[in-house]
This record gives C-alpha cells, structure tokens and sequence, in this order.
C-alpha cells in the first residue's frame, strides 16, 4: 500500500553547492499491511532519510513514494494533512520529540486541534485513555507526568498511542528500540507485533539485526543508500545472498561470544551459511536473540559492548567513509520473494 519506486535522494554538501551526497539511490520495494518490514544498515547507510522521505519530511531527489495509488510528492495542504493522519512516525529519542516545560499527554492535544476539532473534550478525553490502554500503559500512571518522570519506554509508547488516535496504516518506527532499556524492550517489540495484527503496514527502522530478525515479515537490507537484498526474513536470514549480509550476520558471532550458553537450548542452533570471503560463514540462532547482549554476564556486559563498538566504527570505515558515486546494481529475483543485487557475484 505504500510503495517506493526507484527512490533516490541526493543531499547537497559544501558551502557552494558542489558536490551532492547520494544518501539513498535507486530504492523500491514497498510495505504491505499486517506486516513488518524490517529496514536493516548500518550507521549512515540511509535508513532515516528513507524514513523521512515516506513522511514526507524531506523530498525525494527522483522516483516515487505512492501511497494508495497517489505520489505524495503531490499532497497539498489538506490532503497532506490526511496523509499524516494515515502514515506517522516514531524516532529514536523519544526525549526528543517532547517539549520538557509541557506535560508528556500535550502531544494528545497537538493532534486534537489538528484532526479533531469537533471531537467534545470528554470524548477526546475518553479515546486518548483507549490508546493509552492500548499500547499497554495505565493513563493515570502518564498523565500530568512531565518528560523526566517517565521512562523512555513510557515515553515511547505515549507516541505510538498518539499515532493510533490517528486511525494509521504505516507506521515508521525508527530505531525506537535503541533508547530503551532491556525490560520495556520486549513490551514495545510485542506492541509492534501487535499493531500488526491490527492490520498496520510497520517500517521497523534498525542497525540490529536481532531485533530485525526478532520482529519482521519481510527485511531490506541497506548499504550505502542501495538495496542489495530483500525478501521474506527467514530466507534473508537462513540464506543470504549478497556478500555484504553475510558480512552483517558473520559479524554477529563475535559479539555472540561472550554471551554463549546464557538462552535456551532451542536458540542455540548454529547454521552455517555460503561462504563469505572464502571461509564458511557461521552464525548462531541466539546470537539474534533481541536480547542476546542483555543477558551477557555482569563484566562480560562491558567487553560485549566494548565489541560491538569496535565493529561499529570498522564498518563505518569501511562503509560512511568509502561512499561511491556509482550506479545503484538492479535486484533480481533468486527465488520467490527474494531478491538480490547483481553486483553481489551472485553466481
Ligand atoms: P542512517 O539512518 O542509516 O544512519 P541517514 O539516513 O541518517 O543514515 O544518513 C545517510 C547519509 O546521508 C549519511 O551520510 C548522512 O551524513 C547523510 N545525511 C543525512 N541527512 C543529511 C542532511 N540533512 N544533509 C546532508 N547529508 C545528510
Ligand atoms: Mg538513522
């Protein structure tokens, strides 16, 4: 239902308009209702700015974003106004999207005044408790709570009961796990899967391939602003394709490691996967548990992140840094609903 077609965005750098900065090239694939499509990179890869571009917070360069038939490059004043009250946004820092001076339940007013006019205040009252109910939140814990008194979960859920209130369809969920702590992890990961079942198409935004794994129906793997892989999860995961998802899942053992032995035996099943760079490639189950660094040891926590920042800033390197100006590689299709880039060497 909202489709993107050869999406391409290209940001202008240095003082004098010279050179551009292709963020994203060439993108299609879409997200389809009652589904989560996970949107997977790493760090600069491009993944908010295809974000922003479905919310239409920034414009596309060239191709389209339609929605329900209609390019929303050509939405306007009130049917723009629709739109968003069909397709909505959730950001990383939910700390950021409040004003501290105002108590957390003002972002409820914002859209009242927008959306709902007409709506009586004991109504309105009424529906934003329903919605507050409804991503797992007792009002009376948040309401007349100012930003500091609420966890960021909290804060979390307070923007995806505000999106609700607008009766949408796409939700894009931008690394909103990231911020969270470990215990209010889960419930926003089971909200998501719920609203799913609500028939909500959700663009889960993240550099986690756990959690990607954890949550998706379908999965799109980024690099350098260019589609290389997509398809159902489970065949992106079990037999990647391009060289560069490899790479992203034979990373993840070494993170793994430390934490090995501390899930249930039935996340232990280490797969093997094709070859990346000549060695067999291999990556356990438990390794993309959603929250498989967080049951790393006490000490143990430490050196896991202290891994994963080293392998953060190696695959910056080799990846912001590196960025190249040439032709964004077709995709095609290796078997149903599973598509590669042809540059991958795919045999
Ligand atoms: P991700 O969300 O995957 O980390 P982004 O979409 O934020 O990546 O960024 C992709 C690339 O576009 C990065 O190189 C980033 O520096 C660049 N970029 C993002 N926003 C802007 C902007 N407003 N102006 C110029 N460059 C930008
Ligand atoms: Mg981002």
């Amino acid at each position: 239902m909202l489709v993107l077609d050869n999406v391409t965005k290209a940001f202008k750098t240095g003082t004098f308009g010279g050179g551009t900065l292709p963020a994203v090239r060439g993108a299609s694939f879409e997200i389809r209702p009652g589904e989560v499509t996970a949107l997977i990179g790493e760090s600069g890869s491009g993944k908010s700015t295809l974000g922003k571009m479905i919310l239409r917070l920034t414009p596309v360069t060239s191709g389209t974003i339609t929605f329900e038939g209609t390019d929303i490059a050509t939405l306007k004043g009130k049917q723009l106004r629709e739109y968003y009250r069909h397709v909505q946004g959730v950001f990383q820092d939910p700390f950021s999207s409040y004003n501290p001076v105002y108590r957390a339940d003002r972002v409820f007013a914002t859209i009242k005044h927008s959306y709902f006019p007409s709506v009586s205040g004991d109504e309105w009252h009424e529906r934003v408790d329903k919605s507050l109910q409804a991503v797992g939140l007792n009002p009376v814990d948040v309401r007349d709570k100012f930003t500091h008194q609420l966890s960021g979960g909290q804060l979390q859920r307070i923007l995806i009961a505000r999106a609700l209130l607008l009766d949408i369809k796409i939700l894009v969920a931008d690394e909103i796990i990231s911020m969270i702590d470990a215990s209010t992890r889960v419930d926003v990961l089971n909200l998501l899967a719920n609203l799913k079942t609500r028939g909500l198409g959700v663009l889960f935004v993240t550099h986690d391939l756990s959690l990607g794994n954890y949550i998706s129906e379908r999965t799109v793997i980024l690099r350098r602003g260019v589609v290389v892989e997509m398809g159902a999860t489970q065949k992106v995961f079990d037999n990647p394709q391009h060289e560069y998802t490899r790479m992203l899942l034979t990373a993840v053992p070494q993170l793994h490691k430390k934490w090995e032995g501390e899930l249930g035996p039935e996340l232990e099943t280490t797969r093997v996967i094709p070859e990346h760079n000549g060695r067999p490639g291999r990556y356990s189950k438990s390794s993309l548990h959603p929250l498989a660094g967080m049951h790393a040891r006490k000490g143990r926590r430490a050196q896991a992140a202290a891994t994963e920042r080293d392998l953060a800033a190696g695959l910056l390197r080799t990846d912001t840094y590196l960025r190249t100006h040439e032709e964004a590689p077709p995709l095609v299709e290796i078997e149903e609903d599973h598509f590669v880039a042809i540059s991958a060497g795919a045999k």
